[in-house]
């Protein structure tokens, strides 16, 4: 593998500041998606073995804590340096294990690091409150304390931006975080425990392991010591987690799936939603959870944003992440391949056209063509399951009643996204969506200063600017009393 820093390739699990494989019997072997070969393997730690990781952060926690502001936002501070400085091997790796274009990986270890920088600054500024009270010498004094030892779980679409919004407002805030990432990506993660080891983080403050999802997930929901679990993945985990959580009633955040609506109004400026439809459905091969799912077009321009569409859908060159000309990198599994191929002849039976696309490309690897569906309708599979593909439905609609109605008709409250001029219909719209974000006459809305999450089936909480701190403290009220007599 060619890496100007060979050191960042780790096959082993970072635990209380040193790197081991655990009992070492047994590995997961990691493959590339757009070729089948072996990436490497990394350990499978067992329940004893994630109890011990949880035990080294539980440890660290009290000295973590006790640090002064300004000495846990220089370390931050100093990793966010390390990961910009090393940007290109870590999306080298990133390419290699998951698959998307290199310079997609790039921009999204810098958007990663972005997390750091931003949570680094906000460390600083965890303040508390003082309130009056009605009783006479009485006063309130409200702080905020790091919620405790945090356990993270981490997906593959995005292997390295996942770990640092979670990792960075958790450590900012003073609690030690013990992390899993996907076992599809585990490179990305441990090259950044490498560079946090580096930044000075002591002992048992951030730790990464890796193994089997439901042994290390079961000690990570049921150990009383991990006081809060912040997961992002599907919504069917996401939901056995939260109830696994209750038996410690920890604090939970979840970022789960998504069903974005991506709705254009006669009035819109066409050309530029289409270059947001590119953006919102195609970036990653459509496999992000706020990846437009669904395009609602009204009735009048619906002829003419379909065939601009389809004319930029033609353009993409599918192929390995690491050919610069290649903007569509292959899904991560065959699963995933079979999920777009099912979802699309369900819709075919129903009636749509496949304006382009429609099919696998090539033998080896995972790779799908990008494809538009004419005449989706509200029966067809797509119109309800995420597909995490590229493959753009158009339905169509009439009235705005009828395009907020279809948009909000899903379990799911993660992204959705309009495009409208007028600024009356952009702020009924934007009120009536039932949507934790909502891009308007944009395809992209992701931002370390801006709260990211959904609401309905598609979680609790947010990531990202002074909220995703908030998600790492507790409040604690201090009620002074004996203050009533007189100087
Ligand atoms: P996806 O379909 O995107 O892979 P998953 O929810 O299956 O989504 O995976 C997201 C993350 O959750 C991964 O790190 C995966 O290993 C982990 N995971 C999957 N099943 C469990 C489980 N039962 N307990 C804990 N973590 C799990």
């Amino acid at each position: 593998m060619n890496l100007r820093c060979q050191e960042l390739l780790r096959s082993q699990c970072f635990v209380d500041g040193t790197w081991t494989d655990g009992s070492g019997a047994d590995r997961i072997a990691v493959y590339n998606p757009a070729t089948g070969a072996l990436v490497g393997t990394v350990p499978a730690f067992s329940q004893k073995e994630t109890q011990k990781a949880i035990d080294a952060a539980s440890r660290a926690w009290p000295a973590w804590k006790r640090l002064s502001v300004d000495e846990r936002s220089r370390i931050l501070r100093c990793w966010y340096e390390l990961i910009v400085e090393h940007h290109l091997d870590l999306a080298v790796l990133m390419t290699l294990e998951q698959g998307k274009p290199l310079a997609e990986a790039q921009g999204e270890v810098l958007h990663g690091a972005s997390y750091v920088e931003w949570f680094a600054e906000e460390a600083k500024r965890i303040y508390g409150d003082t309130m009056p009270m009605a009783q006479k010498g009485k006063r309130i004094v409200v702080l905020k304390e790091p919620v405790g030892v945090c356990a993270a779980i981490t997906p593959w679409n995005f292997p390295s931006q996942m770990v640092t919004r979670k990792a960075a407002p958790a450590l900012a805030a003073g609690c030690p975080v013990v992390l899993k990432p996907a076992a599809r990506t585990p490179f990305s993660a441990l090259a950044l425990a490498f560079l946090a080891q580096k930044a000075g983080f002591p002992p048992g403050v951030f730790n990464v392991i890796t193994g089997p999802a439901q042994e290390i997930g079961q000690e990570m929901t049921a150990n009383p010591l991990i006081r809060k679990l912040s997961f992002t993945g599907s919504t069917a985990v996401g939901k056995r987690l939260m109830r696994d959580c209750a038996g410690t009633v920890k604090k939970v955040s979840l970022e789960l799936g998504g069903h974005a609506p991506f709705v254009v109004f006669d009035d819109a400026d066409v050309d530029a939603a289409v270059r947001g439809a590119m953006s919102s459905k195609y970036r990653n091969s459509g496999q992000t959870c706020v990846c437009a799912n669904r395009f609602i077009v009204q009735e009048g321009i619906y002829a003419e944003f379909a065939e601009k569409l389809v004319a930029a859908v033609q353009k993409l060159q599918v192929g390995s992440g690491f050919d610069q000309c290649v903007q569509q990198g292959p899904l991560i599994d065959q699963a995933a391949l079979d999920k777009v191929e099912a979802q699309v002849a369900d819709a075919v039976t129903l009636g749509a056209e496949i304006a382009c696309g429609g099919m696998r490309v090539g033998k080896a690897g995972y790779f799908y063509a990008p494809t538009v569906l004419l005449g989706a309708t509200k029966d067809m599979r797509i119109a309800r399951e995420e597909t995490f593909g590229p493959v753009a439905p158009i339905f169509s609609f009439k009235e705005d009643r009828d395009a907020v109605s279809l948009a909000n008709s899903t379990p799911y409250g993660l992204a959705a996204y309009f495009y409208s001029q007028n600024i009356n219909r952009i702020w009924r719209v934007a009120e009536a969506l039932e949507y934790g974000m909502v891009g308007i006459n944009t395809g992209r809305m992701s931002s370390e200063a801006a709260p990211f999450g959904g609401i309905k089936e598609s979680g609790i909480g947010r990531e990202g600017s002074k909220y995703g701190l908030e998600e790492y403290l507790e409040l604690k009220y201090l009620c002074l009393g004996g203050l009533d007599a007189p100087l």
